[in-house]
């Protein structure tokens, strides 16, 4: 099967748009494979491609390391193995084909692409979904929710856009003051949503910790309910990391899913579970 594909491989032909471009390489953190460890697909095997750089600061973002452009990139060699090689960045298109191939790529549900946050190279983005996809994987796009203009380039090459919606009381923008008010994101992605709903599939995910204040949830809500009412909210406790200290309790969690569900029909409480697996 492995040579089967590299025999394809060797005649992968690059999307014309990004090869006029000339940005088919992308500034990476890591490939691998493992099972979706969050949101409605949890569990479903995925290659993940790891975009490096975040233009937002989340308090209980687990992946800090995703915030800047990486130097190296790591890329498992064998699935679930935990081994890896070191490629430099920027990875072209080729060696991330590659390095999906060597993971078996066509034995996975879908093909993550995930950061950081990957729709800040939408061009990177746009190529490697379409070279995947023909490879087997449906494209599950991973994303903060906020890149507008970017997701209009790339929408027609995803099946699964994932998005964040992100809270003000735990998250600013990183040129925001590490201090003080900011402001919300709801105009952001309200407008991000409508885009999305261009894809097969659109799922909403919004993780709350004990900083959750059920005003911020109502407008959430809100925005939701103007655009597409029957869209899956993933209503996610937070894994505590870094100064978030501690998920929010039962009793808290289960008041906040019945007021989202006055709202939105399709809400779900779903903790990440890649934690438990010890999985990557
Ligand atoms: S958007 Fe994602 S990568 Fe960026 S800070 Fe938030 S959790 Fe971390």
């Amino acid at each position: 099967m492995r040579s089967r594909w590299g025999a394809r491989f060797s005649r992968v032909r690059l999307p014309t748009e990004a090869s006029e471009a000339g940005l088919v390489a992308a500034n990476l953190v890591e490939i691998f494979s493992s099972v979706q460890g969050e949101g409605t697909h949890v569990g479903e095997t995925t290659l993940f491609v790891r975009f490096g750089e975040c233009d937002l600061r989340c308090r209980w973002c687990d992946s800090p390391h995703t915030w800047r452009r990486a130097t190296d990139c790591r890329v498992e060699t064998r699935r679930g193995t935990g081994a890896f090689r070191t490629l430099s960045n920027p990875v072209s298109l080729e060696q991330s084909l590659a390095a999906a191939v060597a993971l078996d790529v066509d034995a996975h549900r879908f093909a993550s692409l995930t950061g950081g946050e990957p729709l800040l190279q939408p061009d990177a983005v746009l190529a490697l979904a379409r070279a995947l996809r023909t490879r087997g994987p449906r494209i599950h796009l991973e994303t903060h929710g906020l890149a507008v203009g970017a997701l209009e380039r790339v929408v027609a090459a995803v099946d699964v856009v994932a998005m964040d919606w992100k809270l003000a009381s735990d998250v600013r923008r990183a040129s925001d003051a590490r201090r003080g008010p900011v402001a919300d994101f709801h105009d952001d992605h309200e407008r991000f949503l409508r885009i999305a709903l261009r894809a097969p599939e659109v799922m909403v995910k919004v993780v709350v910790t004990p900083a959750t204040d059920d005003a911020e949830i109502d407008a959430m809500c809100e925005r939701i309910a103007a655009v597409a009412p029957k869209t899956p909210l993933v209503v996610q406790p937070v894994t505590p990391f870094g100064p978030v200290r501690e998920a929010p309790g039962a009793e808290r969690l289960l008041a906040l899913v019945a007021r989202i569900a006055r709202v939105l029909p399709d809400v779900r409480l779903i903790p990440q579970t890649h934690r438990l697996l010890g999985a990557l």
